[in-house]
């Protein structure tokens, strides 16, 4: 597993990987664009060629980005999904021009229209999303579907969810799965002891498929097992805890997958990523 964080991209996307050089990170993870506006200029091809030459220089084993809260591709109200649609299509297109391979993406909330609708409408906009696409220039970045805590009416908090998105696609090769610790431990997917994550494990890889696995957010939890409520936590300080980090950090299954932390501050204010770096890379056995 190549460890990491969430790192700023503010002043410019090649900023993030000298930041998350400093952090000691092996993967990286950024918003391509500010994540709480539906629109931004585009990067010119300049600022691309940076991003895409520091991080082909920095060593990092992974990147990935996260694209705007913003974005529900099943929302009740028929602006949103315009606009998340537009907003969807920028940010393939940034992963595009900076060479990220991975966009992660909120499944989307229902907002009432219930559960089946909501998966519905998310592969039907998809689809819609990607007709727009030009000459195969996505073709390079794979859409991962994040799994989430559960909270209102979201989507993609429990196993199934993900399995029916993958069944409704136009083309499930273009999509993966970045998995989230602290939102699993909320929906109720216990990590916590070796007996319950072999069993979570089973379960995904039964439901979901192990090989649609392609990323991890590696963030404890401030909420209890099966609460529903995304609330981040330090790493070990939690009700995830330090135990369910070591067994996926020495897992061969995914050895090769980029994870990244998106922990709070630390008491002092600072941010935490280095910290929570250093900690992950103890955990090797
Ligand atoms: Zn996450
Ligand atoms: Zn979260």
């Amino acid at each position: 597993m190549y460890v990491g964080a969430h790192e700023s991209a503010s002043g410019g996307p090649y900023t993030a990987v000298e930041r998350a050089l400093d952090d000691e990170c092996e993967a990286l993870q950024l918003f391509t664009k500010n994540n709480n506006r539906w629109t931004q200029r585009m990067w010119t091809e300049e600022e691309a060629a940076q991003f895409r030459q520091h991080y082909a220089k920095s060593g990092l084993k992974g990147v990935m980005s996260h694209s705007a809260y913003l974005i529900n591709l099943c929302s009740k109200t028929a602006k949103t999904v315009e606009k998340s649609k537009v907003a969807l299509a920028d940010e393939l297109t940034r992963c595009a021009m900076l060479g990220i391979p991975y966009l992660v993406l909120h499944p989307g909330s229902h907002t009432g229209q219930g559960e089946e609708a909501g998966l519905r409408l998310i592969a039907e906009n998809l689809e819609r999303v990607y007709e727009t696409e030009e000459d195969g220039q996505w073709q390079d970045v794979t859409l991962l579907f994040e799994n989430t805590a559960g909270q209102g009416t979201c989507l993609g908090w429990r196993f199934e969810h993900l399995a029916d998105l993958f069944e409704r696609v136009f083309d499930p090769t273009r999509f993966g799965v970045c998995f989230d610790t602290c939102h699993a431990h909320a929906a109720g997917y216990d990590l916590t002891e070796r007996e319950s994550y072999e069993a979570v494990w089973q379960e995904f890889d039964a439901i979901v498929g192990l090989d649609h696995l392609k990323a991890f957010h590696l963030n404890d939890s401030k909420k209890p097992l099966g609460s529903r409520v995304d609330r981040h936590e330090l790493l070990g300080e939690g009700e995830v805890g330090l135990d369910a980090f070591r067994f996926l950090v020495n897992d061969d299954r995914f050895a090769d997958i980029p994870a990244v932390v998106e922990t709070p501050p630390l008491e002092s204010g600072e941010d935490s990523f280095a910290e929570m770096v250093a900690l992950l890379k103890g955990l090797r056995a």
